[in-house]
């Protein structure tokens, strides 16, 4: 049976790592270090066997992170299947403007999102010029209902709370052959969300989970109250699915610039381990 690869494109907040005008002691390295360095999140899942792939969240980014991924997976040449947006906020969509005609000039890729974030697209400039020339079309998916890439995986996505200013949230199921990943870049609150992340991740074989903050104590060196954040600690969450690490594979991704744990010697990035919990790294390749 052919295969069913989900890659990692990127895995630090909205502004990738450095972000600019930053010159904290991770963004300083990261622009020493381009190993150091993080692109914004977003995952493809690729279908080796047929050549082809599809893109979860088009980042600001997006033009470094197809590079590598066609290099590395000989897909030169080869542009996205579909995109499944998550939702109206910097690190996830502005990538679009690359399929316009200043650029790749697509015909018709199918973009899967809320219907929220359709409408912004269809009536905001400058999105909806993709939509008038006819570089995407966008198709509204609901929660829970499935699109099926091909016989063999499927992406299903879910409501999630976060601060919806023009478009809905939406984490993604991504189910192949073997193995079910859930995707949950952003999210306010593991308490708002209609299903309880535990279950989930009973269900999952792997996650890849909001990392922005570490803690309250990271939030308190930046100056940010951790009260006005709107997504949940690392250290709530490790504490909420601490019994679960040996039932699912807990990778944390969209990390923040000023992040404890993206030194690998870092306290903080020990202890997470120590736990049994992992760190996404850009370019990371899991088999669904
Ligand atoms: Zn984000
Ligand atoms: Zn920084
Ligand atoms: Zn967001």
């Amino acid at each position: 049976m052919s295969k069913v690869l989900l890659h990692v494109l990127g895995t630090a907040q909205d502004a990738g790592l450095p972000q600019p005008n930053c010159f904290c002691a991770n963004c300083l390295q990261a622009m020493d270090d381009p190993a150091y360095a993080r692109q914004a999140a977003a995952l493809a899942i690729v279908l080796p066997e047929e050549k082809s792939w599809h893109l979860i969240d088009a980042t600001p980014d997006i033009k470094t992170q197809m590079i590598a991924l066609q290099r590395q997976f000989g897909l030169e040449g080869r542009r996205m299947e579909s995109i499944f947006l998550t939702h109206a906020h910097l690190g996830h969509y502005p990538g679009l403007l690359f399929l316009g005609r200043e650029a790749m000039n697509t015909r018709h890729i199918p973009i899967f999102t809320g219907e929220r974030m359709k409408q912004f697209l269809e009536t905001e400039a400058p999105w909806r010029q993709l939509i008038e020339l006819g570089n995407i079309e966008v198709n509204a998916l609901s929660d829970g209902h499935a699109q099926q890439l091909n016989d063999r995986v499927k992406v299903t996505p879910v409501d999630v709370p976060h601060r919806n200013e023009f478009s809905e949230t939406f984490g993604f199921w991504i189910e192949g052959p073997h193995k079910k990943a859930l995707y949950i870049p952003d999210i306010d609150k593991w308490e708002d969300w209609h299903i309880d992340i535990a279950d989930a991740c009973h269900e999952a074989d792997m996650c890849l989970l909001d990392g922005t903050f570490f803690s309250k104590h990271d939030l308190a060196g930046i100056g940010r109250d951790f009260r006005e954040i709107p997504h949940p600690l690392m250290s709530d969450t490790m504490t909420r699915l601490a019994a679960l690490t040996d039932v699912c594979d807990i990778y944390f991704t969209h990390l923040n610039h000023g992040n404890p744990v993206i030194p690998k010697n870092s306290d903080a990035r020990r202890e997470l381990e120590a736990r049994g919990f992992h760190i996404a790294e850009d370019r990371m390749t899991f088999e669904l």
